[in-house]
């Protein structure tokens, strides 16, 4: 048994005082799905465990991070709860998430436990890489099935200062040991960065051809305060096009992982690169996703500030899940129609980190 267990009337005062719905809309089909009211069918959550972390990347977090007090952050059987009551209406693919995921103590517990519900397909982590030496074959037997790996360089230097405190040798390590333990389609998540790694894409490209693992390209996203502006180190998805066809033959993939990334294969490889393009090529429409973060804020966007708070329902009913679901389905109808991150560069109106909301 767990020793991070909170009491369920342990509710913070920050949340107290919260109501849950009194009328849950009806934003459920009979076919057992959630759909928002642009019709767009929920199928997948991406569930941060923690907002902490052992890295301080520059575009996600401020140099001197104030985590949550323990008590403010869900336990491991609340995230078991909130993603078996997803599963249960309908939602086929979690995604665990964080901050980083494998500095959650008995995290493999809750992957286990999450794995083993009727009706998940697919369950996936996103890693900043660190731990996998020690974990990959542990998550492999616990039944997660992919495993998205955060690499912006492979340059140790500018490991370092990207990260302010990482090792890019720890997570070199990780990445043998998660192809070790048999993962399949591991992919490498990359933020570009004018002036940082815009000059490494195509490095990071024949590194992932050589490791026969796929590759996505994110454009950076205006997440939290960070302390410097984002506008000029920006990089397109366009530009990153670009530079990669001068080296490589790019050819456009119908394949889809279900999410926002657009997808071309490299002839005569394994190799799969994707653009994750929030600004240049907005993804709304397809959106079949949802974000809990780790203290139980359930983002139907990422983009907008919307929120349902499932912690203070969690600790108020222990014993039944009735209230939880009522919530969930209820929020359906908050689900905003996008984003619009491009006119907020330099001044973010998503106030919270993506280390919070679990990207
Ligand atoms: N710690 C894990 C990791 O780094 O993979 C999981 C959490 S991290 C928040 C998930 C992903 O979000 C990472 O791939 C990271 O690069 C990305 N990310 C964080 N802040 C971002 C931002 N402002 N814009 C775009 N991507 C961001
Ligand atoms: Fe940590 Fe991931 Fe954010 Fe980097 S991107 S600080 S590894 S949560």
């Amino acid at each position: 048994m767990r020793n991070d267990s909170l009491s369920p009337e342990a509710v913070p005062d920050s949340l107290a005082g919260f109501r849950p719905p009194t009328s849950p809309a009806t934003s459920r089909h009979a076919d057992g799905t959630l759909v928002d009211k642009y019709g767009r069918h929920v199928t997948y959550i991406r569930l941060s465990i923690t907002d902490r972390c052992d890295f301080r990347c520059s575009y996600c977090m401020a140099e001197e991070m104030t985590f949550l007090p323990r008590a403010q952050v869900l336990t491991l059987e609340e995230c078991l709860r909130i993603a078996s009551t997803f599963v249960d209406l309908g939602v086929t693919k979690v995604r665990v998430t964080g901050g980083e995921p494998l500095v959650r103590k008995n995290v493999l517990w809750l992957l286990e436990e999450i794995a083993g519900l009727g009706g998940l397909k697919e369950l996936v982590i996103t890693t900043n890489g660190s731990q996998l030496d020690r974990f990959a074959p542990g998550l492999r037997t616990a039944g997660v099935k992919r495993i998205n790996i955060s690499l912006d360089t492979l340059r140790a230097d500018r490991f370092r200062a990207i990260t302010r405190v990482g090792d890019l040798a720890s997570v070199l390590r990780g990445l043998d040991a998660a192809q070790a333990a048999g993962f399949q389609r591991l992919k490498l998540n990359t933020v570009m960065m004018r002036g940082s790694n815009d000059d490494e894409l195509v490095d990071l490209v024949q590194f992932a051809v050589d490791r026969a693992i796929d590759i996505s390209f994110i454009e950076e996203m205006p997440l939290g305060e960070i302390g410097h502006g984002r506008q000029s180190t920006y990089f397109s998805s366009e530009e990153a096009m670009a530079l990669l066809e001068q080296r490589f033959v790019l050819l456009p993939s119908t394949e889809s992982s279900g999410g926002p990334a657009r997808y071309w294969r490299i002839p005569g490889t394994a190799t799969r690169v994707g653009f994750i393009s929030p600004h240049s090529h907005n993804f709304c429409d397809s959106c079949n996703r949802v974000r809990i973060t780790a203290r139980g804020e359930l983002y139907p966007c990422l983009g907008n500030n919307d929120a349902s708070q499932l912690l203070p329902l969690l600790r108020a009913h222990p014993s039944d899940d009735g209230p939880l679901r009522a919530a969930i389905v209820h929020s359906m109808g908050i689900k905003a129609k996008g984003h619009d991150f491009t006119s907020q560069m330099d001044a973010p109106q998503v106030v919270r980190f993506m280390s919070m909301t679990g990207g």
